[in-house]
This record gives structure tokens, C-alpha cells and sequence, in this order.
């Protein structure tokens, strides 16, 4: 499903990644950790072609992201959904008007809409929400509606930076919960993180990086190498 082939990406003197190789399988769930700076940022961003590799392929359900031409990107994304840290939703739009504006984008009637929106909200606990305005939300209950958004167009892949690094610890399990609960249904999902406790309980794959580099790839991993 994503394939990185000797994919190195440099920022002027900064070597952000350095001959990273990997694969992440249909339908699998990857932990990618690391210090900061590390490049999961950078990794991910590859992946959506918020960035392109200064060297290597980085091969997105068969196509190579890197070559794509600028008017096929937006087919691309259509295929990922993607949440941050800082949520990212519109502070002027409601739960629903968030939700529905990713729908909006790629053409879809107001009927699709309004059958999906409530659905999806239903899906990630904020039906009753759904006529909020991000600021009367609390942070879990932001991120749930990025999440919301992220998967309403039903991607195959979901990227997550940092999801929880917002959140105190039982809201952070909630979205991590959830996040678990998407990829069961299907969705192929990297999730850049801090969160330690969560990937040591979980025993999840984990790629972990430093300088750029995979210094580890485990089936069964930890947040750190034992
Ligand atoms: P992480 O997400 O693990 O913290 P990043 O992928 O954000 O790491 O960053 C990897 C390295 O690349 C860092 O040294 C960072 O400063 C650098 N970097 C990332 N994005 C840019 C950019 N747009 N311009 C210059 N340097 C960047």
C-alpha cells in the first residue's frame, strides 16, 4: 500500500531523511516514533505529497507519489486522510460544516452529505455535537471531529501526526481507541507519535527513526528497544 524505495529528502544543509526503505502492508497499523527531528513529520508528509523526496520513490497504491503531476494530487488525497496535532478544523464552520466541507471539495451532493456526515459523527462518538463550533469543544472532542473529516470520503489510508500530543492521557487513549477502531474496519494507518505508554501497551508495528534514518522495524514493537 505505501512503499518508500531509498527515499531521501534534504532541506538545504538538513538531511530530514537518508535512504529510508520500507513497506507498510494493506490494512496494517504502524507506530512511527523517534525524537523530534527525527522525520516522522517529513515521512509522512511524503506520503500525502505535502512534500516530495529529493531522491527515491515513494510509492502510494501503486503510484509513485513523487512523479505524480500536480493536477493528480488531488486524487491522491481523496485516497489519505489525514489528522494533526493541532486538529486543524475551521473555527468558523460547525462540527457538521467541517465534516461536510471535506465532502464538498471533491463534489459530492448535499444528499450524499447529509446521509455520510451524521454517520461518520455517530461513528466517532459526536452526533449530538454536531451543531458546535470547534471553540465550545474540548480537545478530544476536536479531534474526534478531525477525525471525523479525515475518514468521511473513506480513505484507504489515514496519517495521523501526533494525534494525541495535545490531549491529557485518558482523552489521548480515547482517540487512540478510536483511531484502533478505524483501522480494524480496514484503513491503512501510520501514526506518528510520543505517546509511549499507548505503543507499549498496544504491541503495534513500530518503525522508529533517527536522524532520518529506520533504526528499528518491529512486527511487535515498543517505544523504545529493549
Ligand atoms: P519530526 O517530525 O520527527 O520531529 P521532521 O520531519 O519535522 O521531524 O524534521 C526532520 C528534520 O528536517 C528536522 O531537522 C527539521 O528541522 C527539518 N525540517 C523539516 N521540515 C523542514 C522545512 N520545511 N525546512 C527546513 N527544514 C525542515
Amino acid at each position: 500500500m505505501i512503499e518508500f524505495i531509498n527515499v531521501s529528502k534534504v532541506y538545504g544543509e538538513t538531511v530530514a531523511l537518508l535512504d529510508v526503505n520500507c513497506y507498510i502492508d494493506a490494512s496494517e497499523l504502524v507506530f512511527l516514533v523517534g525524537p523530534s527531528g527525527a522525520g516522522k513529520s517529513t515521512f509522512t508528509r511524503l506520503i500525502y505529497r505535502e512534500e516530495v523526496p529529493t531522491r527515491g520513490a515513494v510509492v502510494v497504491d501503486g503510484v509513485n507519489v513523487a512523479r505524480m503531476r500536480r493536477r493528480e494530487v488531488p486524487f491522491l488525497r481523496r485516497k489519505i486522510g489525514v489528522v494533526f496535532q493541532d486538529f486543524k478544523l475551521l473555527p468558523d464552520k460547525t462540527v457538521f460544516e467541517n465534516v461536510a466541507f471535506a465532502m464538498l471539495v471533491t463534489g459530492a451532493s448535499r444528499r450524499e452529505i447529509n446521509r455520510r456526515v451524521p454517520e461518520v459523527l455517530e461513528m466517532v462518538g459526536l452526533a449530538d455535537k454536531h451543531k458546535a463550533y470547534p471553540h465550545q469543544l474540548s480537545g478530544g472532542e476536536q479531534q474526534r471531529a478531525a477525525v471525523a473529516r479525515a475518514i468521511v470520503n473513506e480513505p484507504r489510508i489515514l496519517l495521523a501526526d501526533e494525534p494525541t500530543g495535545n490531549l491529557d492521557p485518558d482523552t489521548a487513549w480515547g482517540i487512540m481507541e478510536l483511531l484502533l477502531e478505524i483501522n480494524r474496519l480496514g484503513t491503512t494507518m501510520v501514526i506518528a507519535t510520543h505517546a509511549q505508554q499507548i505503543v507499549d501497551a498496544l504491541g503495534r508495528r513500530v518503525i522508529a527513526l533517527r536522524d532520518g534514518q529506520i533504526v528499528r522495524d518491529q512486527l511487535q514493537g515498543v517505544y523504545h528497544a529493549r
